[in-house]
């Protein structure tokens, strides 16, 4: 069968991702390195996401709000840890002028040397711990709850469009607490958070848990993150949320006075999903026609394309095309009105519906004079494009009833994307009980492994070193010990035999 794209997903997964991205018009190189454009297409989706991610972060009572993009570096110096890993990937501002330098060009004069360089933002904790020393005082002043929409820059080595990119778009959220316990509970319902939105509205499914010691923020005391399974087995880690412990505090002087008049440190939280959930997108949903988006998050649901033939009838078929358009726009869907586009440039009409299928429009409707004569439509499912016989399944509705059905269609595609994301991820997590299981698992050959789920003592120290040394040799990682330990049962450790506390699951991973 012959595809909308040039290479199919079997034949090279790196290829096929990145020709969905240039053939969807998400984004494109920008002539800086791991710097992209992102186009309409990309950013309307990221638009979705922000709309009901802070929708999310609102309603569980968090508040917006902005902090510089450039932090002193003496900010970073105070917490030994959090600068330690950042250092090796952080953008730093030394001068604020140019000069001439006599050769035509312009180079950073020596004048206008900084005082203190300036870190470009890699993640905020510093600089918005210190506004949290200035507005806790007492116990009265918390918790803190605040989250920003940003750009931040860590200067990655290996870069890939959407998951892994040097400057990158995302939400930072950073909370105070009273107590450990409390700032525990905000992590985890953070997580929680990510987790059904990750589900609900990206539909795809993921695992939530806590990562090992190797794999935490720098400077947190725990992490937690949702990982999901993309086409070829590999994991992505789609969002983490840490528990930091007084650690910031201690370092950015984050004190109050208790109920009992004595001064505490507070406790705080850190937690951000980026730009990086579009490409998980395109690796779960897309296919060898191009990307599917979920309706919840498409910019376009149903895209009206008319068969204009440059002849006097075409003006009824816009007219009809119009009204149909209006006619969706006033029916909803997932909660919302119906997202409904005419696309009315001039472009050949089978160049448009390829162009639509490309993008992952959830719902192509065509419309030729015979239609708007008849009333009424030929729709496409994005979800499900060709019938058993590999013809294509486009469908003649009677215009009134696919406008009636609309919103339960639409719900249907956001379900089934759901659904089949829940299958593919099920089908390719094994359980294994030895490391002899591991090994044969992901020998060399094997194509697509997916992931194990093995039982583990939770080494720590030098033995964990270990393990993630041992791990590194097959190109694996652990992911997480799943939130939801439904599997775990009596049983050795497949690292070191002794009696296991808990599961984790261990992939390759982007
Ligand atoms: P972190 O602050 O390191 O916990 O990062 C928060 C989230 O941002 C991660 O869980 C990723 O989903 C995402 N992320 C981290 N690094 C990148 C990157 N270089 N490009 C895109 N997204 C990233």
């Amino acid at each position: 069968m012959k595809h909308a794209l040039p290479v199919t997903r079997e034949a090279d997964f790196a290829a096929w991702y990145q020709s969905v991205i240039t053939e969807a018009d998400l984004a494109e190189e920008s002539g800086v390195r791991g710097c992209m454009v992102i186009r309409p297409w990309g950013y309307g989706i990221w638009e979705r996401i922000q709309r009901l991610l802070d929708d999310r972060i609102k309603a569980t009572g968090h508040e917006n709000c902005y902090f510089p993009l450039f932090i002193p570096l003496s900010y970073f110096e105070k917490e030994a840890e959090h600068v330690e890993g950042f250092a090796k990937e952080m953008a730093v501002v030394t001068h604020h002028r140019l000069v001439a330098d006599g050769k035509g060009g312009l180079v950073p004069d020596p004048e206008a040397k900084l005082e203190e360089p300036l870190v470009v933002r890699p993640t905020s904790e510093t600089v918005i711990g210190t506004a949290f020393s200035r507005w806790v005082q007492s116990w009265r002043d918390l918790p803190v709850l605040i989250n920003q929409w940003a750009n931040v820059v860590r200067w990655e080595m290996r870069t890939r469009m959407f998951l892994r990119t040097s400057e990158f778009l995302w939400q930072e959220g950073h909370t105070a607490h009273a107590s450990a316990d409390e700032a525990r509970e905000e992590t985890l319902k953070i997580l929680e958070l990510y987790r059904s939105f990750s589900e609900d509205c990206l539909a795809v499914h993921v695992i939530a848990g806590e990562k090992p010691e190797n794999e935490r923020f720098p400077g947190a005391v725990a992490t937690y993150s949702i990982e999901a399974m993309m086409q070829d087995g590999k994991a992505l880690q789609a969002g983490t949320s840490h528990f930091l412990g007084t650690n910031f505090a201690k370092a950015q002087n984050i004190r109050f006075q208790n109920a009992n008049g004595e001064l505490e440190l507070a406790n705080t939280t850190s937690w951000g999903v980026s730009t990086r959930m579009i490409g998980g997108v395109i690796m779960v949903h897309g296919d060898d026609d191009g990307l599917r988006v979920p309706p919840k998050i498409a910019p376009w649901q149903v895209v009206i394309v008319p068969m204009l033939r440059d002849k006097p009838e075409d003006e009824e078929v816009v007219a009809y095309c119009r009204e149909l358009q209006a006619a969706l726009a006033g029916q909803s869907a997932l909660g919302e009105p119906v997202r409904a586009l005419l696309d009315l440039k001039p472009a050949k009409a089978a160049n448009k519906r390829w162009g639509w299928v490309k993008k992952g429009a959830p719902i192509l409707v065509e419309v030729g004079p015979r239609d708007a004569a008849g009333g009424n439509v030929s729709v496409l499912r994005r979800d499900r494009l060709y019938r058993e016989d590999g013809k294509l399944d486009s469908a003649i509705l009677p215009r009134d009833g696919f406008v009636g059905d609309v919103g339960a269609t639409l719900e249907a595609i956001q379900t089934a994307l759901h659904d089949q994301s829940v299958e593919k991820l099920r089908a390719r997590i094994t359980p294994v009980d030895d490391w002899a299981g591991v090994e044969a698992h992901f020998a060399e050959g094997v194509v697509n492994p997916g992931w194990v789920d093995v039982r583990w003592v939770r080494p720590t120290g030098a033995e964990l070193d270990q393990v993630v040394e041992r791990l590194k040799a097959l190109k694996l990682t652990i992911r997480n010990a799943p939130t939801a330990q439904t599997g775990h049962d009596e049983g050795p450790c497949v690292f070191t035999g002794r009696p296991s506390v808990e599961r984790i699951l261990i992939g390759r991973a982007y």
